[in-house]
Parts: C-alpha cells; sequence; structure tokens
C-alpha cells in the first residue's frame, strides 16, 4: 500500500445525509426542543477555561440553584446523563462497607442499589409494589433496622409513573444520621420539589426532560452536610471524572481558582442555560402548576376515551408521566408502532411493567393541552385498529 492510502477505505454512508425526522417526542424523555434552545447551540465555541464560558458556567449555577430551590454552594453540572447523577451522588458520599438504604418502588431504585453493591457498598433495599410508595412509618422502620449513612428515593419513578412524597423523609434521616439522596430526573421543573425547604442533602437531575434540551448534562447539589461527609472521606473516589470537590473547583464552586479538570461541554452548557432562561423566565413554581393542570386534563381525556390510570392513587401521580394500563386482549407494541408511524413517540411499561402498561411524557414545553388531546386521539385510534387487528 502506498503512504497516502489507508486499508480501511472511507466509508461511503457518511456521504449521505442522515435520516433525521421531526418527532412529537412523548416517551419518557428525551422530549422535544424549543427553538431557542436548539439555536443557543449554534453560538461559537469557547475554550473551556475562557473568561466569557466560566461565566456562562457561573449563569448555568445560578439557574440551577433557581430549580432546585437551594443555596448550596456545590451545586454543578456533571459531563454525562442522568445516570451520572446516581453515579457521583453514590460514589462520592459513600465508601466501601458503609450502610446504603435504597428505596425500591421500581427501575431507578433497583439501578442504584446495583450500582451500590459495584462500589461494595453494605447495600439494604425497601421493597415498595410497583406503582406504590414507601410511607413515612415503613421508611422509619427500614431507617432505623439499616442504620444507613445514605437513603436514596427516586422521587419520579419514570418506569411506573408514580411521584414519591418527600415531606418529612429528610428528618427522619437526619435523626438517624443519614443523608437524604433524591433522584429527579424525571420529575424536576414537573413536580414540587424544593431542596433547602425539604431537606434533601443531594439532589440531581438530567436536561433531556421537562428541562427540555439535549441529554448530557446532570445537574447536581450538595448540601453542607453532605460536602462535609466528602471531605472527611478516609479513602479517594475511585473515579477522578467523577470526583465531586475536582468538579466543584472546575465549576467554581469555591473561593479558589479553577483547575482544568476536564473539557466541559461547551454547546451543551450554552443549551442547558437557555434551558435555565426559559424555565426563570416562566417561574418554576408556574412551570410546575402548568404540569399538574395538564395532567388533570390528561386524565380526563384518556378516562374519556376509554383508558385506564396504571397509578390509582391519584395523589401519586407523576404530573409530566402518566401512566397507562394496557387494555386486555391488545399487545401494546403494535399500538406504540402505530403512533411512531404518525412520528408520534409514546413507551411501553420498563421491567416489571412491561407489556402492562404505556409511558406517556409530558414535558415542558409538551405539557400543552392541545398536544395532549392530540396524542390521547392518536392513542384511542390505534387501540381500537389494534383490537380489530387491522
Ligand atoms: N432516573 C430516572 C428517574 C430516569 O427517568 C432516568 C432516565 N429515564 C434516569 C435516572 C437515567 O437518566 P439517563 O438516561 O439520562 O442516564
Amino acid at each position: 500500500t502506498k503512504a497516502n492510502m489507508s486499508t480501511i477505505p472511507p466509508p461511503k454512508i457518511l456521504t449521505e445525509q442522515p435520516n433525521i425526522p421531526d418527532k412529537q417526542l412523548f416517551g419518557p424523555g428525551p422530549s422535544n426542543m424549543p427553538d431557542e434552545i436548539r439555536s443557543s447551540m449554534n453560538a461559537p465555541l469557547l475554550g473551556h477555561l475562557h473568561g466569557e464560558f466560566t461565566k456562562i458556567m457561573d449563569d448555568v449555577r445560578e439557574g440551577i440553584k433557581y430549580l432546585f430551590q437551594t443555596n448550596n454552594r456545590l451545586t454543578f453540572a456533571i459531563s454525562g446523563t442522568g445516570h451520572a447523577g446516581m453515579e457521583v451522588a453514590v460514589m462520592n458520599l459513600l465508601e466501601p462497607g458503609e450502610s446504603f438504604l435504597v428505596v425500591k418502588n421500581g427501575i431507578w431504585g433497583l439501578r442504584a442499589a446495583n450500582l451500590g453493591k459495584r462500589l461494595s457498598l453494605d447495600v439494604h433495599v425497601l421493597e415498595v409494589p410497583e406503582g406504590q410508595v414507601a410511607t413515612l412509618d415503613q421508611f422509619t422502620a427500614a431507617v432505623k433496622e439499616h442504620k444507613p449513612k445514605v437513603v436514596f428515593i427516586c422521587q419520579g419513578e419514570s418506569s411506573t409513573g408514580v411521584a414519591h412524597p418527600l415531606e418529612g423523609y429528610a428528618d427522619v434521616a437526619h435523626a438517624n444520621g443519614a443523608l437524604l439522596l433524591v433522584d429527579t430526573v424525571a420529575s424536576i421543573g414537573g413536580a414540587p420539589f424544593e431542596q433547602d425547604k425539604l431537606g434533601v442533602d443531594v439532589v440531581y437531575t438530567a436536561t433531556q426532560k421537562v428541562l427540555n434540551a439535549p441529554p448530557g448534562l446532570a445537574p447536581i447539589s450538595f448540601s453542607a452536610k453532605a460536602e462535609e461527609k466528602i471531605r472527611s472521606r478516609k479513602t479517594p473516589v475511585v473515579s477522578f471524572y467523577f470526583d465531586a470537590l475536582e468538579l466543584g473547583n472546575y465549576w467554581g464552586c469555591f473561593d479558589e481558582p479553577r483547575r482544568y479538570h476536564h473539557t466541559g461541554m461547551v454547546s451543551m452548557v450554552y443549551s442547558l442555560r437557555a434551558a435555565l432562561a426559559a424555565i426563570a423566565k416562566e417561574g418554576v413554581e408556574k412551570e410546575i402548576a402548568r404540569h399538574q393542570e395538564n395532567a388533570i386534563f390528561f386524565y380526563k381525556e384518556l378516562q374519556n376515551a376509554g383508558f385506564e390510570p396504571f397509578v390509582a392513587n391519584k395523589s401519586i401521580r407523576l404530573p409530566c408521566l402518566t401512566t397507562v394500563k394496557v387494555p386486555e386482549g391488545v399487545d401494546w407494541k403494535i399500538v406504540a408502532d402505530k403512533l411512531m408511524a404518525q412520528k408520534i413517540e409514546i413507551a411501553g411499561g420498563l421491567g416489571p411493567t412491561l407489556g402492562k402498561i404505556w409511558r406517556i411524557g409530558t414535558f415542558g414545553v409538551n405539557s400543552n393541552q392541545d398536544k395532549i388531546k392530540k396524542v390521547v386521539a392518536a392513542l384511542k385510534e390505534a387501540t381500537e385498529q389494534a383490537k380489530a387487528k387491522i
């Protein structure tokens, strides 16, 4: 071979345009992206330590504090999706052998327990049936029994459409020497959440649901007590990339010069700034109220169309993600495929709910009554066709 000829030829497929249809994303995420968020990513790249960019990082930190309703200084966005939020939280808060209690009412508790085992933690699971939540009494008993250093609750369990209550849970954890860690990936901005008022020690979320930004960043915030726990570790955090104190330095959380830690996701951070600006403009409490009102509208539309909700108890339904029972004799996949052919995405169940439910996300701009009406009409038509085996 000549020096200028490579053995592997360039893939011809790359000369073609990719197929990227404009779909209505009513699955459990990602959601649709409004123009102002999409166009924010067309801005020129900056260096990851340029003053103009670190100013944007500062703006984003203010936006995340507003979104979580916290004054915590250790607040930033991880370069990674929601899972990265879970990994940073668990990996930094706990050391091998420490007790970690997980409330499991769906796949996210299961995932947290799995992660805890990989990190050699002493993992305990408070198992709650799918579609339900742990009562404060059940929670208290489990905390007293297992004496955890950290307890995990998923606020928006996206596999079942349940919003876990949080009032009073941190008090129980604190009274027993534990920190409370909450996953709000599928709930932030769509269900009530105030970190400081609730006493939540660590919260993380992701950008691709209510925030309507692309997947790729995980906002996270640690309370002073959580930061203290990390600073008092006897063993180093196994990951350098996910070291919360290194990340905190890069994000300017401490009164010290920023060091290079990794190359920040420059364009993604622009998009997160745009997403947080949109929430600040609407007002986070208005945004939550809109999701709650439109969820009630959604339940009525579903009922009128002959569908039944999966979560019987109205007070624990997740306003931004609705789960619907698949009627007897109907194949959920045929219906979802019929909708997808119309460029409307809905999802089926996950894990134990597979085949039993559909999951329909109405995140951010998709929490809109006209859009909800169209989705329900399409769902009804496709279900009738599936019943008639068309
Ligand atoms: N937690 C919850 C509640 C989620 O719904 C998801 C994503 N579906 C995740 C964590 C993981 O997020 P990601 O897929 O962005 O890693």
